[in-house]
């Protein structure tokens, strides 16, 4: 099977429209255990650690809230701050020097923003942006290094969820390449409803094109498509998800590899891509 477009080379694409705003408002209180750990439980990834681990990193996260278009980190630049999403989702999106788009990954609240940190690179080519607004956790990055580097329990999730990610970027290069817009819409609506708490996305159309590397028409088409099969209802970005099983026999089997193989390494949840 082979795409019927959407190579990187032949998209229409634009860079997101993420811009650097003021720093994210801390909602919470600093140093404050409570809300921390509250907030917590809405990660699963440090919610899998011991309690007495979450004890003891709580007053080094701050609860925050980030708007749609927000941009974590920017391409080449130092990060400053690891994100633990609660309900946000994030996109890892790489644009070429001609201006085109695509994104790489998703980021809910099974994983996490800022891998370079802990991994040693501090800064990565491409970018980060608020794909769905939400809360989340951040972590400044001297700390989030010293709290790998002492081993044990945080740094075996944050490990695993680093396998489980190239192992969801690996596929959706795989996918890009060869599967059909319709599989990939598919498969990213499934990633997007496996991180939100809604069966409802609201996107712009130009969007979802970047996120897919597909032209805007085709992406119309595809789910058009999905709409005439009773699995999603679609009306300009707005996507309304009908029938969750159906999308799941639809897609492509990148969908089911990276689940697969995210459930075997979190284990913490089975939604977990
Ligand atoms: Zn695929």
């Amino acid at each position: 099977m082979s795409a019927s477009d959407g190579s990187p080379n032949s998209s229409q694409c634009h860079p997101v429209d993420g811009r650097h705003r003021p720093m994210p408002y801390t909602v919470g209180t600093l140093g404050a255990q409570s809300a921390p750990l509250t907030a917590i439980a809405e990660s699963p990834l440090l919610a899998a650690l011991p309690l007495a681990e979450q004890a003891r990193l709580c007053p080094e996260l701050e609860v925050i809230s980030l708007a749609l278009g927000d941009v974590v980190y920017e391409s080449g630049e130092h990060l400053e701050y690891v994100y633990f999403p609660t309900s946000c989702v994030a996109s890892l999106v790489y644009t070429t020097a001609s201006g085109v788009t695509a994104e790489m990954g998703l980021v809910g609240n099974e994983g996490v923003v800022g891998i370079a940190i802990f991994m040693g690179g501090k800064t990565v080519p491409n970018r980060a942006v608020v794909l769905i607004a939400g809360g989340a956790l951040r972590m400044k990055a001297s700390v989030a290094r010293r709290e790998f580097e002492r081993g044990g329990p945080f740094q075996h999730v944050l490990l695993h969820y680093t396998q489980a990610f190239f192992t969801q970027i690996s596929q959706t290069a795989v996918c890009s390449r060869l599967h059909f817009v319709e599989q990939r819409l598919c498969r990213w609506i499934l990633l997007c409803h496996d991180r939100l708490q809604s069966d409802e996305l609201q996107m712009t159309q130009e969007s979802i094109s970047h996120m897919l590397s597909a032209r805007r028409q085709s992406v119309t088409v595809a789910a058009g498509h999905l709409q005439d099969a009773g699995l999603i209802q679609y009306a300009r970005g707005h996507i309304k998800i009908l029938d969750r099983a159906g999308l799941e026999k639809a897609v492509c089997e990148c969908y089911h590899v990276v689940k697969t193989e995210c459930d075997r390494l979190m284990g913490f949840r089975g939604a977990c891509i």
